[in-house]
Formats: structure tokens, sequence, C-alpha cells
């Protein structure tokens, strides 16, 4: 199917398999793929690494704001995956711990830090054929994108998949540690004061509590026929 050089926004709560759709997508139709909260989530090791996080959370920020400018973060593709590096080091299982979750809404709700990650993202999407997942890409990264999609799931569902996934990575969280902080990640993005998390008024919403990859990819695929009124029959992979 010819879709158009478009901007692709996704956003939602944590766990909510935003990623995952994402990367669907972006493999079927040929989009670059961009994981922002990895960017928050490398920040946050740096931080951790740098001794900048105390043991009661709170954070050291003078320090961070003055060492992001030195900071290189970037993607590369490995293995057809596309991993975060700082510098030359891939840091793509560490920034993905529940010790690094723990401590990244806190970090990603100083205004500084996410000015450094928005103008990063706008420099890796130049050139356009992008999709992006997070939490304020429609609304505030990319208010202009031609598709908004807003993705929501039950809580027991995303806590479930999250440890899965954790599991199958060889860690030992428990199961009312991920939901927990599944839900502290959620407050602490939808309440803070710069760029919160929220439903942008022009995004289609997503409920994948009883969804499929395969009915993900009909769902989009249909939205996309609709909105840009293109009625080729498309050719699945699938
Ligand atoms: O998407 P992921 O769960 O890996 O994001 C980790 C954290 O990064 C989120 O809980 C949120 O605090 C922060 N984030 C953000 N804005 C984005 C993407 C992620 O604040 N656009």
């Amino acid at each position: 199917m010819n879709i158009p050089d478009i901007i692709i926004a996704v956003d939602g709560f944590s766990s909510t398999g935003k990623s995952s759709f994402a990367k669907m997508v972006a493999k079927e139709f040929s989009f670059l793929y961009l994981d922002s909260g990895a960017m928050y989530r490398g920040v946050t090791l740096f931080a951790m690494e740098q001794g900048w996080i105390a043991a009661d959370g709170s954070i050291d920020e003078k320090s961070l704001e003055a060492a992001l400018p030195s900071l290189e973060l970037h993607f590369q593709r490995d293995d057809e995956k596309t991993k975060l590096y700082a510098g030359s080091r891939c840091i793509e299982e560490e920034i993905r711990t529940l010790e690094v979750s723990s401590h990244v809404s806190p970090v990603s709700a100083i205004a500084f830090v996410r000015r450094w990650v928005d103008e990063r993202l706008h420099r890796f999407s130049e050139g356009g054929r992008v999709i992006m997942d997070g939490r304020d890409i429609g609304t505030t990264v990319f208010p202009n994108a031609e598709l908004k999609i807003f993705m929501v799931a039950d809580v027991d569902v995303r806590a479930q998949r999250r440890y899965d996934e954790m599991v199958a990575k060889g860690e030992m969280p428990t199961l009312e540690d991920v939901r927990k902080n599944l839900l502290e990640r959620d407050y602490i993005d939808s309440h803070r004061e710069t760029s919160p998390l929220r439903q942008a008024e022009d995004a289609y919403v997503m409920d994948n509590t009883h969804m499929s990859f395969h009915e993900e990819l009909v769902w989009v695929l249909g939205v996309i026929q609709g909105k840009f009124g293109i009625l080729e029959a498309p050719a699945l992979t699938w």
C-alpha cells in the first residue's frame, strides 16, 4: 500500500504495547521507528551512573544540566533491531531494568531534560516517514503529526505483559512491583508540569487489552485507509 511520507505519533500509558505496535508498523510500511522513552531512559542511566540520583530519589539537577551537552545518545541498527548507544557503548539492555524504570519519570519531568531529548528527536526525524512512540509526541514533539494514535489497555494486562518481557530477559521482578511501577510512572507522567501525558484531541484511541498484533495491524490499516483515502487492497506479509 502506498502510504505517503507522514509522521505517526503513538502515545499512551506505560506498557500499553506502544513500541511493539510502532515497530510492527515501521517494518510493515518501511518507516523509521524512534523510541523516545529510550532517550529518557538513557539520560536516567547516565545520571544514575554518575551518582546524581540519591537513594531517596532526589536528583542532582545542577550536575545533570551541566553535563548533558556532552552526553551523546543515538540509535543504531543491530541484528535487525534498533538499539540505543551512548557513544560507542550499547546501553539497550541496561536502560530496560526496573531500577532505571523507577527513576525515569522524575528525570523526564525536568524541563531541561525534555528540551534536550526533543531537540534530538527532531534531528533524528529529519526527512519524515517516521513513527515515534512516547508520552507527548502528538501533543508537544510533533503536534502536526499527520496521524496520532493514543494507546490504552487494562492495567493488569499491561503489568503481566511487562512482567513477562522482563522475565524473558532474565530479570526476576515481582508482578506487584512491576504493576506498582507502571502506576507510579502513569501518575508522574500525567501530572508533571512540562508536557504531561495526555491524549491529543485529534488522536485515534486504540484499546488493545484484548487485541492481537494482527488485529492491531488491521486496525491501523483501516485508520490509514480512512484518513488518507487509500483504497488499494494492502498486501500484508502476515
Ligand atoms: O516508553 P517507556 O516506558 O520506555 O518510557 C519510559 C519513561 O520515559 C516514561 O515512563 C516517561 O516517564 C518518559 N517518557 C516521557 N516522554 C516520552 C517518552 C517517555 O516522559 N515522550
